[in-house]
């Protein structure tokens, strides 16, 4: 059983910060200025417990940029209007080994997007979301979701969605590709800029916790109480989230810190615990994959002390 009590939780993950924070390793995402420019010692540690009891350690009501960790909260989104068979069918839940923009996760997979936590499959994602072909109403849904899986709103860092809008050729390129095999089910340039302007949004660590709390919770965030999803759907989310959350360094994660997290450029990880807590760590500077290397040490960390992995028999 993995119990955990609070205080035990609170005294690792403290020691976790003082063993992390000193450490200079990775650099900030540098394809855009903002990102380059957020300070580098910034770092905070947040969990959330399934009681809504959270803990919060350092600089965690700094809002950074989402970036990819939205594609967790808006692959919950889509398996909340069209069910888990549907995502599967119209996107899929492999894994790639390949990077967050890889264009050719989508030639691989007998023209699927693979999954929608890489950028093929988030922007295939933003299509399908529902109200499809209003732009507005899909904007609200997906910052609606957002806000209750966090138990409070988002904040839109204008000047990130500005640089990553006049710097998406990639995302450009993969967004009509994936129109060319029939994987957008929407507007192809709606889809990436709804893609684009929720990698945009500003969020914190402590809301990331909440987070992944709901989904450790089975759908009904800890903190408001409020049912999200679907407690069905809560495995088919963990499960995409541990097979490439760390894209290419997916399965060296899971080896080593034995539990599911998914990782943005912003520096942002949130990690899922099932029946336990979630918890998300946020550091701007990365690894050569682009996942924080701080917010890693200092999960690892917390996982290793308490001996609390997914693959654990008890
Ligand atoms: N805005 C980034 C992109 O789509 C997000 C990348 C990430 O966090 O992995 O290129």
């Amino acid at each position: 059983d993995k119990k955990i009590s609070i205080s035990q939780l609170k005294e690792v993950a403290q020691e976790a910060y003082e063993q992390v924070k000193g450490n200079t390793g990775g650099k900030n995402a540098d394809y855009i200025p903002y990102l380059a420019n957020i300070d580098k010692n910034l770092f905070g540690i947040s969990i959330c417990l399934m009681n809504g009891q959270t803990i919060n350690i350092g600089d965690t009501d700094y809002r950074f940029g989402i970036e990819s960790v939205s594609k967790v909260h808006t692959a919950i989104l889509i398996l909340r209007q069209y069910g888990a068979q549907k995502v599967l069918d119209m996107i899929g839940a492999d894994a790639t080994g390949l990077p967050f923009n890889s264009i050719i996760a989508i030639l691989l997979e007998n023209d699927h997007p693979s999954t929608p936590l890489v950028n093929a499959g988030a922007i295939s994602a933003c299509s399908m979301v529902e109200p499809v072909g209003n732009s507005d109403k899909k904007w609200e849904a997906i910052v609606q979701n957002i806000t209750d899986l966090c138990g409070s709103a988002p904040q839109l860092i204008d000047e990130l969605y500005k640089s990553e809008t006049a710097t998406n050729f990639n995302n450009r390129s993969i967004a009509w590709l994936l129109k060319n095999y029939n994987r957008i089910y929407d507007n192809p340039d709606m889809a990436l800029d709804l893609y684009t302007r929720q990698c945009s949004l500003g969020i914190t660590a402590g809301q990331l916790a909440i987070a992944a709390g709901t989904i450790a919770n089975s759908g009904v965030n800890p903190v408001t109480k409020k049912e999200v999803f679907e407690a069905s759907l809560a495995p088919k989310i963990t499960s995409m989230i541990s097979t490439v959350g760390f894209y290419e360094h997916s399965g060296d994660w899971m080896y080593t810190a034995g539990i599911p997290a998914k990782s943005g450029v912003g520096g942002g990880v949130m990690s899922v615990l099932p029946g336990v807590f979630g918890a998300a760590a946020f550091a701007p500077p990365l690894d050569e994959a682009g996942n924080s290397v701080k917010s890693q040490l200092a999960i690892k960390y917390i996982m290793n002390k308490l001996g609390l992995g997914v693959f654990n028999g008890d």
